[in-house]
């Protein structure tokens, strides 16, 4: 007994869960911080890598901690940080270990995956085969950006992997958003009402994989400033059909739950856009219009390659490290590619047409 004493005195008080989460969490955020203010390495896995050996013992302690009433917030705070370095074995153990002290707290933190481009997060009560369809529609939206328009550039910080989370509701309120208020990814939020498929539309009519394709339009890129909505929410209407047409033509099997071609597509926008538009949406629809006439004139290839490149001209402002572009910027970057080149009278009127 004497020797026990002894030993832990020696050892001195062990740390409690609280320091040990707070210390792991300081480890994510000092090597996200860091690689966002000078890339230093390709990829979230090699980043992943770097996580120093201090915080994966802290972590190692953390989960192996007694029962105490602040480990669940702990956890929970270690849990995070875990997802915001694409850490999934560390997120398992601390998911596992919160399971048992707090199911509650366990639920909202909810399960995950990892896919080569982005980091899925399924938040109360969508179950893992629930998570892995949505993922897998992610992932067709993700090749029908790269495929259509040719692009694949989509994070805020360079070699960081996108974010979605999708968290399972009763009923569907708020649409699905592009969450721009986080430090090193761009988050796709969305709300299911299924907790083991994913089928769109829902049974209310609620567009759910033109939102995944819309969503994603804003996280490519946006317009004007952010008080200045220049393209008036026009850019991500057209990406979204455009997408849900294509992908719907070219994805077979992969796209068979997923059935709002019906009702929201590049062929149904241009009947819309025949009828003249209500006072109130008169400048989208001229966007709109613009946008399918490029579209027509130079294809969605050169699109998106007068957006890359005036990514890499450095030609956007960045806000929280979100990319905004400027449509003047935009029809000069189109008319300097090859096919915008041979159009460039078209393009001229086009955009003076707006
Ligand atoms: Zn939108």
């Amino acid at each position: 007994m004497l020797l026990l004493c002894l030993c832990t005195l020696a050892l001195g008080p062990a740390p409690d869960a609280s320091a040990l989460a707070k210390d792991y969490a300081a480890a994510v955020r000092e090597l996200n911080d860091a690689h966002a203010a000078k890339p230093v390495v390709k990829s979230e896995e090699e980043l992943a890598r770097r996580l120093p050996a201090a915080a994966e013992k802290a972590l190692a302690a953390l989960v192996k901690s007694k029962d105490a009433p602040e480990l669940a917030a702990a956890l929970v705070v270690a849990g995070e940080a875990a997802l915001d370095l694409d850490r999934m074995d560390d997120f398992e153990l601390v998911r596992a270990r919160l399971a048992q002290v707090a199911p509650g707290e366990a639920k909202q933190l909810g399960i995950a995956l990892s896919r080569p481009r982005f980091v899925a997060r399924g938040t109360d009560g969508v179950e893992q085969e629930g998570l892995a369809a949505i993922a897998d529609a992610f992932d067709v939206v993700l090749d029908g950006y790269r495929d259509v328009f040719g692009i694949t550039n989509f994070s805020k910080v360079p070699g960081k992997k996108l974010r979605l989370r999708a968290h399972l509701v009763d009923a569907i309120t708020r649409p699905p958003h592009f969450a721009p208020e986080f430090p090193w990814h761009s988050e796709i939020d969305f709300p299911v009402i299924e907790a083991k498929t994913f089928t769109s539309p829902t049974p209310k009519g609620q567009f759910l994989f033109y939102g995944l394709c819309h969503e994603l339009g804003h996280v490519v890129a946006m317009w004007g400033d952010t008080r200045n909505e220049e393209d008036r929410h026009a850019w991500a209407h057209y990406t979204g059909v455009v997408l849900v047409e294509e992908l719907t033509k070219a994805k077979g099997e992969a796209v068979k739950g997923l059935r709002d071609a019906r009702w929201r597509s590049l062929t149904k926008a241009r009947e819309e856009l025949a009828q003249p538009p209500d006072e109130e949406g008169k400048e989208r629809h001229r966007v709109m219009k613009l946008l399918v006439t490029l579209h027509d004139l130079v294809g969605p290839k050169t699109i998106g390659s007068a957006l890359n490149a005036l990514d890499d001209a450095g030609k956007h402002l960045r806000v929280n490290r979100v990319r905004y572009y400027s449509l003047a910027d935009f029809e000069k970057a189109l008319c300097a590619t090859d096919t915008g080149k041979k159009k460039a009278k078209e393009i001229a009127a086009a955009f003076a047409a707006r």
